[in-house]
């Protein structure tokens, strides 16, 4: 094993007092009640290989690889601990001892798809035929992909805010765009697409410790919104992705950029829009990455509150365990997380004939549509309720 230095802020790592209060937060904790996959723990694993008492072990790559990066114990801080910062330096500092194959399957998903929008189109109508010939396997827990293109967005003349549309979720799911522009369009908004480059926002990057990459994708993603029209994001984990570019770059541009980035939620809540309400019950998820780190569900309860039988669950937000590629690199602690968030879904809509669970993410939509919960994205519920334009 390559010897390993962590270089981690001692200003955070410090301000861990080891109070424990995060604890009933953190998903892995809760599933295997192991204090090394708590933050707690991981914090203090860190500290002393930072502090040189501890050796980057097979136990400490465990424990940091099985953090869902869900920032659970983060929102739960009484001491304000930046725990997503610590794992995000530390899995940086990871990835050189990575083992070779690892590394370059990433570097070809990382580098050579994702940026590319032709070679993630044609990654994805060539999925979307494996999928039909059952040959693509079903743990992966993709959505049924179109093999055709879908029919590409317009964009008005002279936009005054701008729709984030990303990589993965515009190929495989550009409805919520459509369904996000036009909610835009019915409060009156001319609504903008990026130029060139500006799709893959480096989230995915980011969370598996490939933060070069990233820079190189929010330097690419920055120029593509020209002046200083709102970027409203459909996505909870890219919109938490952009608005920490201020972080990332350490520029005045990009923070000024992140200053931009709203939720589409958020934008959309206190304007005007026509809802047909009906009695039918949608119980929402709340991504991590929209509850813990942009601390912007609320709207989205409220919005859907005024065309449906809203609930919420009574989990204080625990993380559905899909974290990006986790659901795929730590599939059966995923799983268990995973049951934790349907049993919890299932509870808040006691009594309801039938429900669909609202998300916000991506991610966490394909993970809980794998379990068989029927998933929509709060955008496409409030499109499907949306009164005559
Ligand atoms: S991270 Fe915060 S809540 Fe958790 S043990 Fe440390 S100080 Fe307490
Ligand atoms: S980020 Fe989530 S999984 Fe990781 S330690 Fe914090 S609460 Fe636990």
């Amino acid at each position: 094993m390559t010897e390993i230095r962590l270089r981690l802020d001692e200003s955070e790592l410090v301000a861990c007092v080891a109070c424990g209060l995060c604890l009933p937060h953190c998903p892995t904790f809760r599933v295997t009640g192991d204090e090394l996959k708590s933050p707690r723990g991981r914090i203090a694993a860190m500290r002393a290989v930072t502090e040189g008492r501890r050796a980057v072990d097979e136990s400490f790559t465990d424990a940091m690889d099985t953090c869902i990066q869900c920032r659970g114990c983060e929102a739960a801080c009484p001491s304000g601990v930046q725990f997503g910062h610590l794992m995000e330096d530390t899995r940086a500092a990871l990835e050189v001892d990575r083992p070779a194959w690892r590394r370059a399957a990433e570097t070809v998903a990382f580098r050579g798809v994702l940026p590319h929008r032709r070679v993630l189109d044609v990654a994805s109508r060539a999925l979307a035929v494996g999928q039909r010939l059952r040959v693509v396997p079903e743990q992966l827990g993709l959505p049924e992909l179109p093999v055709r293109a879908p029919e590409p967005l317009t964009a008005d003349p002279d936009p005054d805010v701008y729709l984030f549309t990303g990589c993965v979720m515009d190929a495989w799911q550009r409805g919520v765009h459509r369904a996000a522009m036009r909610l835009m369009r019915a409060t009156g908004a001319r609504v903008g697409l990026p130029t060139a480059g500006g799709d893959c926002c480096g989230a995915l990057h980011v969370h598996a410790g490939r933060r070069a990459d990233a820079v190189r994708l929010a330097r690419r993603v920055i120029t593509a919104f020209p002046g200083d029209a709102p970027v409203v994001v459909d996505s909870a984990g890219c919109g938490a992705a952009l608005l920490d570019y201020g972080r990332l770059l350490g520029t005045s541009a990009a923070a000024d950029f992140a200053a931009r980035v709203v939720d589409v939620s958020t934008f959309l809540v206190d304007r005007d829009l026509p809802l047909r309400p009906t009695h039918h019950v949608v119980v929402v998820q709340d991504p991590c990455h929209l509850r813990h780190v942009q601390k912007a569900h609320e709207p989205v309860h409220a919005l859907l509150a005024r065309a449906y039988d809203v609930r919420a669950t009574a989990d204080d937000g625990l993380c559905c365990g899909a974290g990006g590629a986790f659901s795929v690199t730590q599939p059966e602690l995923s799983h268990q997380v995973r049951e934790r968030k349907v049993a919890a879904i299932v509870v808040a809509a006691a009594g309801a004939p039938s429900f669909t669970v609202a998300s916000a993410n991506p991610g966490c939509a394909m993970h809980l549509a794998a379990a068989g919960l029927t998933i929509e994205h709060p955008a496409e519920l409030l499109e499907a309720r949306l009164g005559p334009d």
